[in-house]
């Protein structure tokens, strides 16, 4: 059979442990024997980031910015220990962290949905997707311990001198503690209008909430840039058929419990870290988690939400069996590919994608699945598979579809 050509380079990071036994296991079942794509290679594993002294992962966010899409495996993020295990230089930053203060934009996550795993939530039907905004607020703040009576002020000193401005915080009588944090409108409006522009490409309500009641000027400046940005482009919505809707942050958890799902819910960056664990635990395993950064400029960069996976990581070491579920890594390939081939007008492309979801799919509705799913399903197959076999079973599906 002819391989299906794949016009633009996509651009590649490998990554650590389990996920990247995965990867090379997808690129040898699923890419090579049907694409003829050019894979821009940039190796993110741990050792290949310490011997380059990270210069591989601004690289390979450059990459990202010159051709557009990228797909992405999973990386360790450095701590004291993996420092001494891999005996690395240093504790080098999250090369997540890197690649998005490099290319900007906001992280969209997205549960795969299957037939036979129900979410917690009854009324969930479809995919909610969480925007988090990833910058500032709680994760860019200046605290202090007060030790003894005396005056907090909040205190704007204008770079031309003239006109400082300053409020009380709180006449201290004796000890407690204090907080300022920030935002800037400039990080807001990337953030919203990645948002609209990613509901206006799925075609799916956008929601978001914020506490204006409580925060007359602070989460007031988030709604009304929000909402200014969302009033630019009314008739975009319109056409889109799809609506944006505000509510108080406390209403908006409620009204999620009751909605059936397809929605954007874009998130302030606090309440974003919480719920969407929450969102990401209600929908089932992590392993059935996709993630997206989508730049302001339309850069687009794919990735399981899931770590490397370690502890399955070490049972592979030692030779035991696992039973990793390799499905947010295979959609993260899915998602690069059926972009390129979306932004290069190539529907051959687009449709190797959607059959190598659907070999996925078609594989968890009819039992095969790896150890993660069994507890979320209702009617319980008799054996999970292991890594290998899930992906050899896929692997079977995608050669009767592409027939
Ligand atoms: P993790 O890789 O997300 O895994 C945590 C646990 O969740 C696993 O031990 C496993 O539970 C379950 N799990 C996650 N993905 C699974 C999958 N695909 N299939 C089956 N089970 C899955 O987090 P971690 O092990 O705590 O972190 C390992 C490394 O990943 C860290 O060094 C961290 O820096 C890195 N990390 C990277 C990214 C990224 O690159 N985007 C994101 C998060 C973390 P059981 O062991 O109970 O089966
Ligand atoms: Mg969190």
């Amino acid at each position: 059979m002819a391989k299906i050509k794949v016009k633009t380079p996509i651009v590649e990071m490998d990554g650590d442990e389990m996920t990247r036994i995965i990867w090379q296991m997808i690129k040898d079942k699923f890419i090579h024997p049907y694409l003829d794509v050019e894979l821009k290679y940039y190796d993110l594993g741990v050792k290949s980031r310490d011997d380059s002294d990270d210069k591989i992962t601004l690289e390979s966010a450059k990459a990202i910015e010159e051709l557009g899409v990228g797909v992405k495996c999973a990386t360790i993020t450095p701590d004291d220990d993996r420092v001494k295990e891999y005996d690395l230089k240093k504790q080098w930053r999250s090369p997540n962290g890197q690649i998005r203060s490099y290319l900007g934009g906001t992280v969209f996550r997205k549960p795969i949905m299957v037939k036979n795993i129900k979410p917690a939530v009854r009324n969930w039907k479809q995919p909610i997707i969480v925007g988090r905004h990833a910058y500032g607020d709680l994760y860019k703040n200046v605290e202090m311990v007060i030790g003894r009576p005396g005056i907090a002020e909040l205190v704007f000193t204008p770079a031309d001198g003239n006109g400082e401005t300053r409020s009380t915080i709180h006449e201290f009588e004796s000890s407690g503690v204090i907080m300022g944090v920030h935002n800037t409108d400039k990080s807001i409006t990337d953030f919203a209008t990645s948002c609209i522009n990613y509901a206006l490409s799925e075609k799916i309500d956008l929601w978001f909430a914020v506490k204006d009641t409580i925060s007359k000027k602070y989460h007031t400046r988030f709604k009304n840039i929000f909402g200014a940005l969302v009033a630019d482009r009314m008739t975009e919505f319109e056409k889109a058929g799809i609506k944006y809707n505000y509510f108080l942050i406390d209403d908006a958890v409620a009204q999620i419990m009751k909605h059936e799902g397809n929605v954007l819910w874009a998130m302030r960056n606090y309440d974003g870290d919480v719920f969407s664990d929450m969102i990401a635990a209600g929908f089932g395993s992590l392993g059935m988690m996709t993630s997206v950064l989508v730049s302001p400029k339309g850069q687009f960069e794919y990735e399981a939400a899931h770590g490397t996976v370690k502890r399955h990581y070490y049972r592979h070491l030692k030779g035991e069996a696992t039973s990793t579920n390799s499905v947010a890594s295979i959609f993260a390939w899915t998602g690069a590919i059926k972009k390129r081939g979306e932004l290069d007008g190539t529907p051959d492309v687009v449709k190797f994608g959607e059959n190598l979801e659907k070999a996925v799919i078609d594989c968890i509705e009819s039992g095969i699945v790896t150890k993660d799913l069994i507890p979320l399903m209702d009617k319980k197959p008799e054996t999970h598979q292991t890594t290998e076999q899930f992906l050899d079973k896929v692997e079977k599906k995608l050669k009767e579809l592409m027939k």
